[in-house]
């Protein structure tokens, strides 16, 4: 079957990555721009949360309206595939699966997986950083060479990597950042910061978690600038999804998982003018 476009999200079982699909899925019939069937891989890093995840959007009433519209066979396909962002293995294994099934490449990936722990110490830096800022640039690299010339890449970071938290220097290092590299070495100082119980001296917060998306942020302007220089028309940006009721934020935020779902699926399939390496909120471009 030819789908009209086939797309990655991480982190899918739940939360805002969930509500991603979901609009994904129904994105056909719905809009006119999006004339054809989508095939969706919901990606999640345990198989009965994800496999789970899949069944309860087989009963979403919504989509099975959808379904009952158009019953001729152009319907979206939501696949389940595991996805653990912290095992590169894994981050490898999706590759391969998805090269082999789609050789002529896919149209979007949505990087929404994230973490957030409780407390701040030297450990918890070290998890968080992993897994929102070092593996999911790893898994930018992994699946960049899937995506279509014309694909997109969207990182979901979040306004709490906002640069107002730092001191004038590290803002202006952030700022000044041209590759990956650059970014990883404010990272990296951050975390020898939070070792030596020196990070406000530093001109950092204590904060792992706003780090981490403040690096993914300035990752993903250097990914996106280098790979705009090789000629790479690939649209890479990322976004805070707005403050969203989820498992993550305990019940203490005020938009639905639909709402926080809005911004990045934009940045994955609506026009963008082509604009590469921003940061955006509630579909419109932000500053850093
Ligand atoms: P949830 O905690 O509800 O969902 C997070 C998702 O990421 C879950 O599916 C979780 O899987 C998955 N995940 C965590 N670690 C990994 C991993 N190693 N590999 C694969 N998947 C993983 O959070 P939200 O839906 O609120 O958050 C989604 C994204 O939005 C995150 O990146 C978050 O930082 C960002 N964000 C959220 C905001 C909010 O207000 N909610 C605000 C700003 C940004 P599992 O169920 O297995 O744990």
């Amino acid at each position: 079957m030819s789908y009209n476009r086939v797309g990655v999200v991480t982190g899918a079982n739940k939360g805002i990555g969930l509500a991603i699909v979901r609009q994904l899925a129904l994105q056909y019939p719905a809009s006119p721009l999006n004339n054809g069937a989508f095939l969706i891989y919901l990606t999640a890093r345990d198989k009965g949360r994800g496999e789970a995840a899949v069944k309860d959007l087989e009963k979403d009433a919504q989509l099975k309206q959808a379904k009952a519209l158009k019953a001729d066979g152009g319907l979206s396909e939501i696949k389940f595939h595991m996805l653990d962002i912290t095992d590169s293995g894994s981050i490898k294994s999706l590759a391969d699966h998805v090269k082999e099934a789609h050789g002529e490449g896919i149209d979007f990936v949505i990087n929404n997986a994230g973490i957030a722990m409780n407390g701040f110490d030297a450990n918890v830096v070290k998890a968080t950083l992993d897994c929102n800022y070092y593996k999911t640039l790893e898994a930018c690299h992994a699946f960049l060479p899937l995506l279509k010339p014309t694909g997109r890449l969207v990182n979901v970071a979040s306004m709490v990597g906002h640069l107002n938290k730092y001191s004038d220097d590290v803002r202006t290092r952030f700022l000044s950042s041209k590759t990956e590299d650059d970014v990883t070495s404010i990272v990296k100082d951050f975390a020898s910061a939070v070792e030596a119980g020196k990070e406000k001296e530093a001109g950092f917060p204590s904060a792992a978690y706003a780090v981490s998306k403040a690096g993914l942020i300035g990752g993903t302007r250097a990914l996106a600038r280098v790979e705009k220089e090789k000629g790479s028309g690939v649209l890479i940006n990322c976004c805070c999804p707005g403050y969203v009721n989820t498992d993550m934020t305990k019940g203490n935020r005020k938009k639905t998982p639909d709402e926080g779902a809005k911004t990045p699926v934009h940045l994955a399939i609506q026009d963008i003018y082509g604009k590469t390496g921003t940061f955006w909120q509630y579909e419109e471009e932000i500053e850093w």
